[in-house]
């Protein structure tokens, strides 16, 4: 894969900077989020998909390697679905993990391949697990982390400086039940660094997001917001995405996951958004309603594509600079 040259061209080597730097690592719409803290402790969100030749495992590990890092601190898996838990048996063994923290035991434990990737999860876990709950805090030195959903459950008092009312909640569409009910166990997160605050929900679905954003919305605003659940029409309520008013997004979208139309409509409308940026360009949706292509880090199939990602990096004083791996441009950024 393509080295991040772009990246470190633009200052943003964790290990001789002060800077928080997150990586979105490409998995073809797989999901990691790779978390380094200024005080060079590392959080990896999740290890994306399972193939026969360690891809995502890969991908993982050389964003670490440029990283600096050593070791992943903490492994935090949002939910245990093949996107997102498939490379960690192939990563552990390119990287030591010093913990895994998840939301507990799968909801989906009667499907054959959740039961056996759930397994391998608890073996490889075995004396260095934490089952996280909503209101918990994840020790990163460097920065805050607030777990604010986990399965199921939402912290019940607002973050500081939030719990204003959320008046679009009276036009609350409900959707029905979800399909894949492990979804909506998954841990969400929101990480403070100075001014900086940005939201990882995994794959929360719409009528779950409510929670926390229903009557009255327990966030806050954000900076940035990891698009959930790829970019699909199942996450991202109007509720959910205007009341936390992120000024950046990202998606971390495949080829053919994610990015429809429906969401790029409800994102747009957010009050207060600058910029959405993609892992790739969505190629069912018309490419003008994607996102301009300097911020597109794949443009192609998945057959022909180099894995190229996005990463952010901040400074303590809430300037941040967005970067596409795949072409060096980046964009900086003011938190409010
Ligand atoms: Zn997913």
């Amino acid at each position: 894969m393509a080295a991040w040259i772009g990246l470190m061209c633009a200052g943003s080597l964790a290990a001789a900077s002060k800077n928080l730097e997150i990586y979105w690592i490409d998995a073809e719409g797989g999901a990691s989020t790779l978390i380094v803290s200024p005080s060079g402790e590392s959080m990896l969100v999740d290890t994306a998909n399972r193939t026969p030749d360690d891809r995502d495992a890969k991908r993982i590990f050389a964003a670490a390697q440029q990283a600096g890092l050593k070791k992943i601190d903490i492994l935090l898996t949002t939910h245990f679905h093949s996107d997102h838990i498939g490379g960690m048996e192939a990563l552990s063994k390119l990287i030591p993990i010093g913990m895994y923290m998840d939301h507990g035991p799968s909801v989906e434990l009667a499907r054959p391949q959740v039961a056996a990737a759930y397994k391998a999860y608890e073996e490889l876990s075995a004396g260095k697990r934490r089952i996280l709950k909503a209101g918990d805090r994840i020790p990163l030195k460097g920065v805050d982390v607030d777990v604010i959903m986990s399965a199921g459950e939402a912290i019940t008092k607002p973050l500081k400086g939030a719990g204003a009312p959320n008046a679009a909640c009276a036009d609350f569409k409900e959707h029905g039940p979800e399909q894949d009910p492990d979804n909506d166990q998954s841990v969400g997160l929101l990480l403070q660094f100075g001014k900086f605050r940005f939201i990882d929900m995994g794959d929360l679905t719409w009528n779950y997001e409510q929670k926390l954003v229903c009557p009255s919305n327990l966030i806050g605003q954000v900076e940035l917001y990891q698009i959930t659940h790829h970019g699909l029409n199942r996450s991202s309520s109007p509720q959910f995405v205007w009341a936390i008013q992120p000024k950046v997004m990202v998606m971390n979208d495949g080829p053919r996951k994610g990015g429809t139309a429906d969401v790029f409509d409800v994102l747009r409308h957010s009050p207060g958004l600058e910029d959405i940026w993609q892992v790739h360009l969505a190629l069912g949706t018309p490419k003008e309603i994607n996102t301009p292509e300097d911020m597109i880090a794949n443009l192609g199939q998945s057959r022909d594509c180099k894995g190229d990602g996005i990463m952010v990096s901040v400074d303590p004083a809430g300037r941040y600079t967005v970067t596409n791996q795949r072409n060096g441009f980046h964009k900086t950024y003011e938190s409010r």
